[in-house]
């Protein structure tokens, strides 16, 4: 049963779908929809970039950056686009694992880079809860786009909204998530959302990739016998086996299985995985007439997906990206929204100088940089405060 959507968003941050209500939820993807013309290019892109006569995009004179601290191509590039098309300008930092290892380095580095000045900061990092981290030392909105094992929201979000388009609704479904359940943050957001949204997720795989879920506060379903849950599947979503968070993975069964599952350890036989995992069209013909098929990307071909299943007429998984663009063009400008309405609630205050003023003084050499540090450290201490009602 649809409850009613919240009047409005008020959250500047996107850092999980654990905390967000399902009217919260729905919120995003309502709005999101309003932006599938414009990802699709139904409607030129430039109709939202300012052009006139049309006016300026909704985030026309704003500063998105991309801080990305582990590899991806079609998240940052699904986030640029969507800042974009908003009329956003957007800045890319590519941060190898190793410089920006310690969280004080990297909010150093958010912190930096927000006070020349930022609008929304987009994150992707190798640890849990970096980006609740910096969203916490920073006054901008921040976007969670991928952390360790935890939670990858939009990806989640664009999810629901594939399957919100091929299956009309996204209460009462079963959907089994597929594979490396224990290293994937996407298993994680979808199963907070769909579970909010009134269905029912099955996680999926051989056990030693459904071991370590003991982070998950809601309720787990889990399963082995993927021919055995498929009948119930209104929708099935195939993950990629995550080898580089493996960090003592021995393929073809050589050495003994999980011998150190503390440390993240899986052993597990290929072929065996296959055998009993791989989506087949053979094995998707169990499942329920009209069942989709969903991956995040990126896929392993012949591996836990053939190619007929991949491009046959079930998959979504193009869609899956089309709609990831509206979803993210969607979270930027609700989330900045919120943003605003709270910067123009603020009581002006010389700690936190309008960008206009402190631009100037950045740029006035010794002096400038002086008030520039001590700006910051004040800043510190009042981010904080406000982060905490946000
Ligand atoms: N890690 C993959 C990539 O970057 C998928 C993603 O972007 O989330 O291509
Ligand atoms: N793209 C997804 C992620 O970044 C899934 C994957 O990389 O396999 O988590």
């Amino acid at each position: 049963m649809a409850k009613k959507t919240p009047a409005g968003w008020t959250r500047k941050h996107l850092l999980g779908l654990e905390d967000l209500s399902a009217g919260e939820i729905r919120h995003l993807l309502d709005a999101a929809e309003k932006f599938l013309p414009y990802a699709t290019g139904t409607r030129p892109a430039r109709a939202l970039a300012g052009k006139p006569p049309v006016p300026p995009g909704p985030l026309a004179n704003r500063t998105v950056l991309n801080l990305f601290c582990e590899d991806s191509t079609r998240t940052r590039t699904s986030f640029t686009l969507a800042a974009e098309r908003l009329g956003a300008r957007v800045i890319q930092f590519q941060a190898g694992t190793s410089s920006l290892k310690k969280n004080e380095t990297l909010l150093d580095t958010a912190r930096n880079i927000e006070a020349m000045g930022l609008d929304a900061i987009v994150i992707r990092h190798p640890d849990r809860g970096a980006p609740q981290a910096v969203a916490e030392a920073v006054n901008c909105s921040v976007l969670n786009a991928g952390d360790d094992a935890h939670e990858h929201p939009t990806q989640a979000l664009l999810d629901f909204l594939a399957m919100r388009h091929k299956l009309g609704r996204l209460d009462g479904l079963t959907v089994a998530i597929v594979g490396d359940i224990r290293h994937s943050r996407v298993a994680r957001s979808n199963l907070h959302g769909l579970s909010k949204l009134g269905s029912r997720v099955i996680f999926v795989g051989p056990p030693p990739f459904l071991e370590g879920l003991g982070d998950i506060a809601a309720p787990v379903e889990t399963s082995t016998d993927l021919e055995a849950v498929l009948p119930e599947c209104d929708a099935v979503m195939m993950l990629r086996v995550q080898f580089e968070r493996h960090e003592r993975n021995v393929p073809n069964g050589a050495g003994p299985p999980a011998q150190h599952p503390a440390e993240g350890g899986v052993a597990f036989d290929l072929e065996d995985y296959k055998r009993g995992y791989q989506l087949t069209a053979k094995r998707l013909a169990r499942a329920k007439p009209g069942a989709i098929v969903l991956h995040p990307g990126p896929i392993n071909r012949g591996l836990e997906i053939t190619d007929e299943v991949a491009d046959g007429p079930q998959s979504v998984i193009l869609h899956q990206v089309t709609c990831g663009v509206a979803v993210r063009m969607a979270a930027l400008s609700l989330c900045v929204g919120a943003l605003e309405r709270e910067r123009k609630s603020a009581k002006p205050s010389p700690l936190t100088p309008p960008l206009s003023r402190s631009t100037q003084r950045l740029s006035t050499g010794h002096k400038g940089r002086g008030r520039q540090k001590r700006g910051l450290s004040r800043e510190g201490r009042g981010r904080g405060k406000s982060s905490a009602g946000a």
